[in-house]
């Protein structure tokens, strides 16, 4: 993880009484309204390895071409946690640049509800580090929303796609920024 490039995306508090005590052994209070967190990353890792005089780019988010390296979509992974909690990562994949130009066409369109799409994992999750460049698909759920990653031909990839991970062993790479929070009572 790139620690300048990840960042709390905020949500909307709804009413509600649900389990906030944050847990014993890590710290972390689950989302008040049992939503799954969300981490971004704003920027597919790549960007930050190339020097600023030779980074020639077009678009921006949830659109990027760097020229000579790739194109990029944004994407969101959902992933299991256990003990009610879960984590939306929004993340980048590199794509095809005959995906991208589909992306592009059908983003704001009806047909963009059949859009889906390869391409491969451009950032470096913890603690799945090793996965860089893991090949995985997406499709969308929501019209509203980015696409979300649902399967992998990779089997680490396919692991963390469909298996309910330790919440600790996800969240504490997260910490600094989940506990950033102000807290929901006083
Ligand atoms: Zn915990």
């Amino acid at each position: 993880m790139t620690k300048s490039n990840v960042s709390r995306t905020s949500r909307a508090k709804v009413g509600g009484k649900a389990r906030t005590e944050p847990c014993p052994n890590c710290g972390i209070a689950p989302d008040p309204a049992g939503r799954p967190f969300s981490i971004t990353f704003n920027l597919p890792d790549v960007y930050y390895d190339i020097h600023p005089e030779l980074l020639d780019t077009w678009g921006d988010d949830p659109f990027l071409a760097i020229k000579d390296v790739g194109f990029y979509l944004r994407v969101i992974l959902p992933v299991k946690l256990t003990d009610g909690y879960a984590v939306d990562f929004g993340t980048w994949l590199k794509v095809d640049p005959e995906v991208f130009r589909e992306a592009w066409q059908s983003w704001n369109f009806p047909e963009y509800k059949d859009f889906s799409c390869d391409g491969l994992l451009a950032n470096r999750m913890e603690p799945w580090n090793p996965t860089l460049r893991t090949h995985v698909r997406a499709r969308v759920r929501d019209m509203d929303q980015v696409p979300y990653v649902f399967e992998s031909p990779d089997p680490l990839g396919a692991r963390i796609v469909t298996e309910i991970w330790p919440h600790d062993e996800v969240l504490t790479h997260y910490a600094e920024l989940l506990k950033s929070d102000p807290p929901t009572e006083s």
